[in-house]
């Protein structure tokens, strides 16, 4: 599936992460910058207003849309047709790359171009065109970076390239595809514009995602920042369009509250640079639009949360600040999540549409601090669906792991048999002594040991809890 990321076990995929100093450290100071941009853009804006009342107002609209979702797509669909658009509903994510290797078929497409979309990253659409003889050109910058690099894939859903270094840029742009140049960021952006501006002209195609599509008019809204959608858009004579189903809004005063949202909480900007709203039937005489256009809705999985308790998770419109803020997401980076989807969302998301067995573990890398809930533009309880998750996939697998268990049973009698339990905590000190050094134990025995390889954990004392209390209570302190 191409949602999944690597073929290594989740845990396999953390210690890797985890021995990546360099890795971590850039993610450390990438969310920290984008968390603070959000903050000056949303709650410590005064332009703005109250913060909250907008998040209420996007829980409701996002609500809403949810609810009367078979209503809202009927609307889009035909407004859409009605214009002479072109519709198609996709089941499944093979339903979707089978409608537009079709497309590519007909028009005898040699060339592609994508503006940035993490749908068409979830169905594998690029792979999906080049078994038809396409070539398919990303035209975002991060994306394109990513593209050069052997198609490495995205560790970000906002900013796919974020594990990458302006080095490391240079080094592959160096590599791969002839620059000479440095590692100046004006310099790389430069280079990969002048290999991009023969792309958009020679394209036959052009494929975007959809940020939301507007159902009152059968239009489909993209909030970008680079202008690649808008050539992706306006060059070649037939454009495709892919949308998750969930993605739209009744109309364009919803799309007013949720652009708004979306731009300050993902790159903390009062608007993005560009914001392009599309809808098919131009003139005949017109020269920078497509003549056709087909709009592919895709399910792939989405309506498993229909009218279940994961349902508000389809409220998601993908700004990343469950990302920015996860401390997990800060020490794993994305790669490990294996899914296209990282971060909270993406531990809420992955097992929604591709299943427990492929991503039930994901739900586990959260601290359940609720972070991401309160960062949330939208208010999705995420931490509340990752525990929700965890219950399901421990019922799914029919009982726990028998060491996992038998280690809670034995901590069961242990914390509440307190002849047990203070013989635990009077020779704790004893047994872990070896394994102290310097006030703390570093690689501790048995399911302590993940937890010490990284991190250091205090070293018990002789005074407890309860021998200070009884201390204090004889009045001797
Ligand atoms: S879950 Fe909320 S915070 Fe996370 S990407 Fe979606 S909308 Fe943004």
């Amino acid at each position: 599936m191409a949602m999944k990321i690597g073929e290594k076990p989740f845990f396999d995929r953390v210690d890797d992460a985890l021995e990546n100093d360099f890795m971590r450290n850039a993610m450390a100071s990438a969310q920290d910058r984008l968390r603070d941009k959000k903050l000056d853009a949303t709650e410590r804006d005064d332009e703005i207003g109250d913060w909250e009342e907008w998040r209420s107002a996007g829980e409701e609209i996002r609500r809403h849309t949810l609810e009367n979702l078979d209503y809202y797509l009927d609307q889009l669909s035909e407004n859409f047709a009605a214009k002479g658009g072109h519709v198609y509903f996709a089941k499944t994510a093979e339903d979707a790359n089978r409608y537009i290797q079709e497309v590519a078929r007909k028009k005898d497409a040699k060339h592609v171009t994508k503006s940035k979309s993490m749908v068409t990253e979830e169905i594998g659409l690029n792979e999906a065109l080049e078994d038809v003889g396409c070539h398919v050109h990303e035209t975002d910058l991060a994306e394109y970076i990513l593209q050069v690099d052997d198609t490495d894939r995205p560790s970000h859903i906002v900013v796919p390239s974020l594990h990458k270094n302006k080095e490391q840029i240079r080094d592959t742009f160096k590599s791969k595809a002839g620059y000479t140049g440095t590692e100046e960021p004006s310099e790389l952006t430069a280079f990969a514009r002048s290999q991009l501006r023969d792309v958009f002209l020679e394209a036959d195609i052009g494929i975007t995602g959809c940020n939301f599509a507007v159902a009152e008019s059968g239009s489909i809204s993209l909030a970008t920042n680079e202008g690649n959608a808008n050539m992706v858009t306006s060059y070649p004579d037939t454009q495709i369009t892919v949308m998750g189903m969930e993605r739209l809004v009744p109309t364009w005063d919803e799309l007013d509250v949720l652009i708004n949202l979306l731009s300050r909480s993902a790159v903390g900007q009062k608007i993005t640079t560009y914001v392009t709203n599309l809808t098919p039937g131009v003139e005949e005489d017109c020269v920078d639009a497509p003549k056709e256009f087909h709009l592919v809705i895709l399910d792939a999985g989405r309506s498993n949360a229909l009218g279940t308790e994961f349902q508000s998770a389809l409220h998601c419109i993908r700004c990343a600040a469950c990302v920015n803020v996860c401390p997990v997401y800060r020490q794993i980076g994305g790669h490990a999540y294996g899914s296209i989807y990282q971060g909270p969302i993406g531990a809420v998301l992955s097992p929604i549409l591709g299943g427990y067995e492929e991503y039930g573990e994901l739900p586990y890398a959260s601290s359940l601090c609720a972070a991401c809930t309160e960062a949330c533009p939208v208010k999705i309880p995420l931490h509340e669906q990752l525990i929700r998750h965890r219950e399901n996939y421990v019922a799914e697998q029919g009982k726990p792991k028998a060491g996992e268990k038998l280690s809670m049973k034995a901590f069961g009698i242990g914390a509440s048999t307190p002849s047990l339990f203070q013989i635990a905590v009077k020779g704790a000190p004893t047994f872990l002594k070896p394994f102290v050094k310097d006030g703390s134990i570093s690689n501790g025995p048995g399911p302590m040991k993940p937890w010490t390889a990284i991190r250091e954990f205090p070293a018990p004392g002789k005074d407890n809890f309860r021998s200070w209390f009884k201390e204090h209570k004889r009045g001797r302190k």
